[in-house]
């Protein structure tokens, strides 16, 4: 028995053992109960074998199974003995529905379903079902099966049998819930040392780093000493290389430590007031001089209605766009790249800033596209592997994207470029706007800018360098040493304290994380050290971290100025310079370098458009038209056996239909490629921030799904199907023209008023000869001779977006034509006439003269422009077609 308590309590068991083990001591010990009871209110002979066997049965069950390990073997087999023998046993000798029987039943059922597994599951429960039902129904129709009990019999055995379902119900659920709960305690466990884990490699990841950045600023101090020196080429060959890869070391680890302060939850979004100008300016002058060695032309495009002061993480955003143009410049080679900023709506107080960094480099393939994000993934890594990277920038980016709760997206084009958009609100602090960019026009704060490279001599100058690193120390004693300043160092805040008691320091600099007192105490120390020398000495703490919680720190302590670390030397004169007092500095001499003019000179202010109307050229738009409203065209290819023309540009109408004109040649058009369609939505892209592109009737050519797919690359290009062709499209992008000159930017609101108004257009054309749509396959032979012979005339219209024969008319070309028209201008009243199309195929003026005159003496103020087909429709329809197009009012 206690090993049976032993067993069942045993954690490190399977549940199902102890289940079953908990049923069949249950079990057993109310049989045996019964057994008993039935003895003294002298139950039926069977019903006592029946209760004796089953207990003895399911004691050696259960020994068997506790010693050869035979649970899952023998629960069926238990399962099966309850259903078969045991329960009908029981029902038919024990008083059938009016003992304790039914509730053997529910006992039964709860075993299976707790005990059993899968299709046996299923199984035992509709064979226990099936047994129930044959139970009930042969003792309603044969009642003399069912041995009845008397009274004292029924109760008992209806007693025992619901406390012992009880009991056991109270016990299965009891240990269910014991369990559920070890369950949770054990998963609390797990998941408290998985977090304590992290924590660990979080904390290891963040010191590890710090250790390694410090001697990296080392290694860069020295390394930039050394370039300091008169060298041999070969040494500043190798210097040169020095510096780069610590550079990429350096960012390697900083990337690294951001990536352990997301997974930690500790980077920290700390919004402040900031001037958007003075950022800009900022990034330029960091990035334009690495376009520029790689022959690259840096340009940057400001909305000028930018308010000029925001409320937001400054540091953060320049780290996104700093790590954006970085990767342009990084994966571009020839071109350029451009860093755009435009408002995307102001609301109340707050104001949505689209960021976006363009450039011509190699693009990324559209399936690599959703990894682009995700940490440590670096993609086409088959050309890019020679260009250095860990795959870390963008996910960092994204996620700072996201703790600022903006929105990042990238449009890209393999071969051709990237453009990487990122979307931030941010509130107003100054509404004045920030106006037309110069980079220069920045105020001048060393730690902003390129400064011009100043040198100086200051011989009787005294400074105090204050860092607990000796390497450090040294690099930047031996960087300021050409200045002939006098320079003492202390390796820690107590150190520092004695000096400045009793000497007077023009300057001092004092590194931020020192162990036991830190710059910014040791700092308030200095200020206020009764009879120290230094109280009012200018101090600029130098530090590793000059985000904006720091700066916050370091304006709040009071000191003068901050440099960051690694320094670079230009700075760091820059700042002493600026706080040594005038009478001890000598011989100033400007190097005069200085990024302001070059970048000023590459920059250009690009002002994008906010929508773009585009189409293809089978719009057959007239040239006057495409001038007056600038709207881009793409276009369709002609294909002849001897050659492929562009549309409209290489082939014209006539000459391809001149071509093809006795039969025997054949001429096809076919639409732009996923590729052109994908190359012309990027060039739109340059000058406007959304595309919506007017294509041809989705079931007449195969450019809209082209337009369509290409249109999947961009975020912000959509593809409207305008249902028509030649100038029935032409008319609707002509619509969304004007729409958009009125104000409707909106591309989404746009796309829909325009299908709206694609149903108001109606382009027909009637066709002067089958002959070319018998050559474009579009009749059979036998049609195309039976029609010549009628002269059959049929008209084209487009209906649902496909090309269908409305009507035919039969007779000769004057009356054909004459009817057309009439027919077409039948609803005067309903037709628009700012533009009524005629568009033809190979006619003389005169006829078209009279056709003109025809419609404007019908509609006196109609603007009738008449335009040749483009040869991508002539081809289709041949000389002497020609339609009327218009849109309803
Ligand atoms: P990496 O350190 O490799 O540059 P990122 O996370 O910054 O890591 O970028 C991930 C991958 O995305 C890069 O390896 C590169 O293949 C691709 N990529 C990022 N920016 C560009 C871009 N402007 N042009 C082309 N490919 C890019």
């Amino acid at each position: 028995m206690k090993k049976l308590a032993g067993f069942i309590m045993d954690d490190t068991r399977p549940m199902r053992d102890r289940l079953f083990m908990l049923l069949v001591v249950s079990s057993i010990s109310t049989m045996a109960v019964m057994f008993f009871v039935g003895i003294v209110i002298g139950e039926s002979a069977t019903d006592l074998i029946t209760l004796g066997a089953g207990v003895v049965l399911f004691f050696i069950m259960s020994v068997i199974a506790l010693k050869y390990n035979l649970i899952k073997i023998l629960t069926p087999v238990a399962a099966l003995i309850l259903i078969l023998i045991v329960m009908p046993v029981t029902f038919f000798t024990g008083g059938g529905i009016y003992g304790g029987s039914p509730l053997w039943f529910v006992f039964c059922a709860l075993f299976i379903s707790l005990l059993v597994e899968g299709d046996l599951k299923v199984f035992l429960l509709a064979l226990d079902g099936v047994v129930i039902g044959i139970c009930y129904l042969a003792a309603y129709r044969y009642p003399s099966f069912v041995t009845q009990h008397d009274t004292v019999e029924a109760y008992w055995d209806s007693f025992i049998s619901t406390i012992f379902v009880c009991g056991v119900l109270c016990l299965m659920i009891g240990f269910e819930i014991r369990l559920l709960k070890s369950e949770m305690e054990k998963s609390k466990l797990k998941s408290r040392e998985i977090d304590e884990l992290n924590q660990a490699q979080n904390t290891f990841f963040s010191s590890m780093s710090h250790e390694i950045r410090t001697p990296i600023n080392s290694i860069i101090g020295f390394n930039e000493m050394i370039l300091q020196e008169d060298i041999s080429p070969e040494v500043e060959e190798n210097a040169r290389n020095i510096k780069s890869s610590s550079g990429v070391l350096l960012s390697v680890i900083n990337d690294i430590l951001d990536m352990s302060k997301m997974a930690s939850g500790k980077m920290d979004i700390v919004p402040v007031a900031y001037d958007v100008g003075d950022m800009i300016s900022e990034i330029v002058n960091m990035m334009w001089h690495r376009a520029s060695e790689k022959g690259l032309e840096f340009h940057v495009s400001i909305d000028p209605e930018i308010p000029s002061r925001l409320f937001a993480d400054e540091v953060r955003i320049k780290q996104i766009l700093i790590n954006l143009l970085g990767n342009a410049i990084k994966y571009t080679d020839n071109g350029g790249i451009t860093l755009s900023l435009h408002n995307g709506g102001v609301s109340e107080n707050k104001i949505l800033i689209n960021y976006s960094v363009e450039d011509t480099g190699i693009g990324i393939r559209k399936e690599n596209i959703p990894y682009l994000f995700d940490a440590f993934k670096r993609v086409d890594e088959k050309n890019n592997h020679r260009i250095e990277g860990t795959g870390l920038g963008l996910s960092i980016v994204k996620q700072l994207v996201e703790l600022m709760g903006g929105e990042i997206s990238v449009n890209s084009v393999y071969t051709r470029g990237s453009t990487f958009n990122v979307a931030l609100t941010q509130e107003i602090v100054e509404e004045t706007p920030i106006g037309k960019f110069e980079a220069g026009r920045t105020r001048h704060h060393h730690s902003d800018l390129i400064k011009a490279r100043r040198s100086f001599e200051a011989p009787e100058a005294r400074i105090l360098i204050v860092d607990d690193n000796r390497a450090n120390l040294l690099v930047e004693k031996k960087l300021l040493r050409n200045t002939g300043m006098t320079i003492d160092t202390a390796e820690s805040g107590a150190e520092c304290l004695e000096l400045t008691l009793v000497t007077h320091y023009d300057v001092i600099l004092m590194d931020h994380l020192m162990p036991e007192m830190d710059g910014v105490e040791c700092f308030s120390r200095i200020r206020a050290q009764a009879g120290g020398q230094c109280q009012n000495s200018p101090v600029i703490v130098l530090t590793a971290n000059a985000d904006s919680v720091n700066r916050a720190l370091y304006k709040r302590a009071g000191f003068d100025d901050y440099v960051i670390k690694p320094v670079d030397i230009e700075v760091l004169e820059g700042a002493i310079l600026a706080k040594l007092p005038h009478e001890l500095v000598r011989n100033v001499t400007e190097a005069g370098y200085t990024g302001y003019d070059e970048a000023a000179a590459l920059m250009q202010q690009r002002r994008k458009i906010p929508l773009l109307i585009t189409t293809d050229s089978v719009s057959d738009l007239p040239a006057e038209i495409l001038e007056k409203t600038n709207i881009p065209v793409l276009s369709y290819k002609v294909y002849t056996d001897k050659a492929v023309f562009s549309d409209g540009i290489e082939a014209g109408g006539d000459a391809i239909v001149r071509y093809i004109a006795n039969g025997e040649k054949m001429a096809r058009s076919e639409a732009p490629s996923v590729a052109e369609y994908e190359e012309f939505f990027a060039k739109q892209l340059l000058g406007a921030q959304h595309v919506l592109h007017v294509a041809m009737a989705k079931r007449s050519s195969v450019g809209y799904d082209n337009a369509c797919e290409a249109a999947g690359s961009f975020y912000n290009v959509k593809v409207i199907n305008s249902g028509h062709l030649s100038s029935g499209m032409g008319l609707l992008a002509m619509i969304g023209n004007s729409l958009v000159a009125e104000g409707q930017t909106d591309p989404e609101r746009l796309f829909e008023i325009l299908n709206e108004k694609k149903e108001k257009i109606h382009s027909s054309f009637i066709v002067d000869s089958t002959l070319y749509l018998y050559l474009g396959g579009k009749l059979s032979e036998r049609i195309y001779k039976l029609t010549s012979a009628l002269m059959v005339h049929p008209v084209i219209e487009l209906k649902d977006s496909s090309m269908k024969v409305g009507r035919v008319f039969l007779g000769s070309r004057e009356r054909v034509k004459q009817r057309y028209i009439n027919r077409v201008l039948r609803n005067r009243d309903r037709i628009d006439p700012e533009a009524v199309f005629i568009t033809y195929v190979g006619m003389k003026k005169a006829e078209l003269d009279s056709i003109k005159e025809k419609i404007q003496k019908r509609i006196p103020d109609a603007n009738v422009y008449i335009q040749k087909a483009s040869p991508a429709i002539s081809i289709n329809s041949g000389p002497g077609t020609f339609g009327i197009l218009y849109s309803d009012k």
